[in-house]
């Protein structure tokens, strides 16, 4: 049934330090754009647990530019990165799911910490902060912590935050000097719609060999994941079509497609190798 906003209690302090010293009672739970939580609340899946806002925070709405990454804040909206010329240039994976996150108006209110932290198998993001090898800054009441955002989806919807945890930043390098990338999504319509299946990538080839490349997808698994099988499949070798039946064999045998409302995991598994595939052409043009 569809729960009332009116019984939910909201408080919105100014300042990260009170949001911290809020979640450290255990009686809060945090609430950036708001457009996950929502949903949640109109289907009354909300919890009946009192909100801490973040939308305010100008702590965790930035992006900082250093030579060798990108520091973003987690309050950092999809409208603040896709409209980010520097980010734009030196990230495209990321900057294209940014684009790709809902409507105009779901990326002016949506949080790219907001995505990560919600943990959907089939989100836009993670696909591309896996690619890119991004690492997380934790905060909360206790101090800091990092740790690689490969480390941070434990399971469905499982992550590795602890109770008044919040993820305060999400650093990307920008050393992607000579690589190539690929990114596609695939889902019912081009515009607002959830991924069927996703994919990100990026490659270097150097003396006609793939010397490195990363792989991120969505909903190949219950959680993002990285295509390390099919990484190690790839890698040294030439662009060759024996290699590509390899690396879709190595998508296939680790890939554990959902099944869901949105599609099955027979057509995820498909469309899967066909991305790949059409990944590793590309490579030859
Ligand atoms: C119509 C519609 C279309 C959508 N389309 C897409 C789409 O195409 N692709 C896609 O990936 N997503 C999509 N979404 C989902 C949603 O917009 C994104 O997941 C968004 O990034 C959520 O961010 P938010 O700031 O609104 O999160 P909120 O709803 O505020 O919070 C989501 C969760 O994250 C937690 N949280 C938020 N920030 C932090 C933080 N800094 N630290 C710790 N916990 C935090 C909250 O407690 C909550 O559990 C769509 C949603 C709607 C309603």
């Amino acid at each position: 049934m569809r729960a009332n906003a009116a019984h939910y209690e909201l408080i919105a302090p100014t300042n990260l330090d009170d949001v911290l010293a809020t979640l450290a009672t255990g009686g809060y739970a945090p609430i950036a754009g708001g457009t996950e939580i929502m949903v949640a609340l109109s289907a009354g899946r909300l919890p009946k647990k009192p909100l801490v806002s973040l939308q305010h925070l100008k702590e965790l709405r930035f992006i900082e530019t250093t030579p060798e990454a990108y520091v973003i804040g987690a309050g950092t909206t999809f409208s603040d990165i896709r409209h980010h010329a520097g980010l734009h240039a030196d990230l495209p994976l990321l900057t294209s799911a940014a684009s790709w996150t809902g409507s105009i108006a779901n990326q002016n209110r949506g949080t790219l910490g907001g995505n990560l932290v919600n943990a959907s198998p089939a989100a836009d993001s993670p696909p591309a902060l896996l690619a890119y090898e991004a690492t997380l800054k934790l905060v909360s009441a206790a101090g800091t912590r990092t740790m690689p955002y490969t480390a941070f989806h434990l399971g469905y919807k499982k992550t590795a935050l602890q109770p008044g945890e919040l993820v305060y930043s999400i650093t990307v390098p920008r050393l992607w000097t000579g690589y190539r990338s690929y990114t596609r999504k695939v889902g019912t319509r081009n515009a607002q719609a959830i991924s069927k299946i996703a994919l990100a990538a990026l490659v270097l080839v150097e003396n006609e060999k793939i010397s490195d490349i990363r792989i991120g997808a969505a909903s190949l698994r219950e959680m993002p994941m990285r295509c390390s099988a099919t990484e190690k499949a790839l890698r040294g070798q030439s662009v060759t079509p024996q290699a590509i039946q390899a690396a879709r064999a190595a998508l296939a045998s680790e890939a554990r497609p959902i099944d869901d409302i949105r599609s099955t995991a027979a057509y995820r598994a498909a469309v899967a190798g066909n991305l790949l595939e059409e990944f590793l052409q590309q490579l030859s043009h």
